[in-house]
């Protein structure tokens, strides 16, 4: 198992549409691996196969408080969006420290395939409908922002950048003292 580094906005590999899954072999069974413990260790609930730079169609989600219900979805598919719409605040690990609120569909039925390629059937409501959403938006290279209006959208990006620019000075400070 191994940590991979994150691929943080703007990169334009969060911008690229992921291509299908169609080999479901050892290498993909430890890129899931991996995958969930990056996601596990950020800590986040849901990270894309994009946003650790590899232009595939899977996602790894695990919304439990006890870490230990790993759902991993690969070419997954909305199959059917409820017209109730609800606005909850999301966050992304390539665009940390940033939480905006978002408008959905309440309820999403998802269609995937497990790692051994076997069909599976998902019903999401609540958290785990906004992760589905929020994840499998990065497979067709959106970001949780690219739903907020032009104006809304680009104060966010301002923030995230100022945010990373105290981020840096923060560090540079650190390593000056040592
Ligand atoms: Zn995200």
């Amino acid at each position: 198992m191994a940590l991979l580094p994150i691929v943080q906005y703007p990169d334009p590999r969060l911008a690229a549409k992921a291509e299908p899954v169609v080999v479901f072999d050892d290498a993909l069974r430890q890129l899931a691996a991996d995958m969930a413990e990056t996601m596990y260790e950020a800590p986040g609930v849901g990270l894309a196969a994009t946003q650790v730079g590899k232009l595939i169609r899977m996602v790894v989600i695990d919304i439990s408080e006890e870490k230990n219900d790993l759902h991993v979805l690969v070419n997954p598919e909305i199959t059917s969006r409820s017209e109730e719409i609800k606005e909850c605040e999301e966050g992304c690990l390539s665009l940390p420290g940033l939480y905006e609120k978002v408008k959905r569909p309440s309820f999403v039925t998802v269609k995937a395939q497990d790692l051994k390629g076997e069909f599976f059937e998902m019903q999401c409501d609540e958290l785990m409908s906004v992760c589905v959403q929020h994840e499998l938006d990065h497979l067709d290279g959106i970001v949780f922002i690219d739903h907020l209006s032009q104006l809304k959208k680009s104060r966010a990006a301002a923030k995230l950048a100022k945010r990373r620019k105290e981020k840096a000075r923060e560090e540079k400070a650190k390593r000056e003292n040592r």
